[in-house]
């Protein structure tokens, strides 16, 4: 017998995108002469995203951020991410890596499997802000155009004066378990090869909770009704500015009636077929550890 999920202590997780350390000091971000101060300071540096794609050096055996000075840096608007360990100003500016000598860019899942959690948490970090600012060139209120404020923080519109802000998403995952029978849900969607299964999410709505967006989701999309729902851990999903929160839910019904629209298959899997899976070595695929489901999935075995 396991010991219940509900309740037992949790095991060590390793989350991806996780373990940001920059100082992000918004009152610089609110003092424009602070700003420029920063913008001028000679360690400043500048990380570039070539569609947003960040560019890591030419030619390294493990990728490394490329992170350019000032005079090297596109002449574009440019994020504040904040001030690093060695008190050294970091930005992030959308770009070409061929105007740069050395810089290749890399596909941001690619490379934060490679890289350890705190750069990585700052990827996401640059990814979500200049994908953001690409994307709001014009006031959603008066159609007018927005220009950067606050260190990349904030859009103003040029018409109306309307304050526009970056958003974060979150969206619920969740590993409901079938506690009788030791046994989780998985399920596919279209868009992924057959024979790889993840855990279930979707985008937690107005006026309702997280656990309620867990319970609403399962039962939309496998009709799965459910009881208890714990919160496990969250972690960044710049594609484009998700917060993945994971959570254990409580099957409390087991036939599965899938939404066909969203998933493809749907599955009760045992222990041991996931801890296979996990391994590689299942008779189905599972994300990898930097999505969340891995963590969920590896928490579950691991209890
Ligand atoms: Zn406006």
């Amino acid at each position: 017998m396991h010991p219940d999920p509900f309740t037992a202590p949790l095991p060590p997780l390793t989350l991806g995108f996780t373990g940001n350390r920059i100082d992000r000091d918004d009152r610089i971000r609110r003092d424009p002469e602070a700003l420029w101060a920063m913008t001028m300071n000679p360690a400043a540096r500048w990380l570039v995203l070539d569609q947003l794609n960040p560019v890591v050096r030419s030619g390294t055996e493990s990728p490394e951020l490329l992170w350019v000075r000032r005079s090297e840096a596109p002449r574009a608007d440019a994020v504040f991410l904040g001030i690093d360990a060695e008190g050294a100003p970091r930005f992030a500016v959308a770009g070409t890596a061929s105007d740069l000598d050395d810089g290749e860019p890399m596909d941001a899942r690619a490379l934060a499997s490679r890289l350890d959690g705190a750069t990585a948490g700052l990827v996401a970090q640059a990814r979500s802000l200049v994908d953001w600012h690409a994307r709001h060139g014009f006031c959603a209120a008066c159609g007018a155009a927005t220009r950067p404020d606050k260190g990349g923080y904030a859009r103003v519109c040029q018409g109306c004066a309307a304050e526009h802000f970056p958003r974060t998403d979150p969206v619920a995952i969740m590993l409901a378990i079938d506690l009788e029978r030791d046994l989780c849900l998985l399920g596919r969607q279209p868009r992924f090869p057959k024979g790889f299964l993840s855990a279930l999410a979707g985008f937690v709505e107005a006026g309702e909770t997280f656990e309620e967006a867990v319970a609403r989701e399962l039962y939309e999309e496998a009709g799965i009704r459910t009881g208890r729902v714990r919160y496990v851990a969250s972690q960044p999903w710049p594609f484009p500015s998700n917060l993945m929160m994971g959570a254990f839910a409580e099957a409390t019904s087991f036939e599965i009636r899938i939404d066909e629209e969203e998933l493809e298959e749907v599955a009760w899997m045992s222990r041991d077929d996931v801890r296979s899976a996990l391994a590689g070595t299942g008779p189905f695929a599972v994300p990898p550890p930097l999505a969340i489901a891995h963590t969920l999935l590896k928490a579950w075995i691991d209890l």
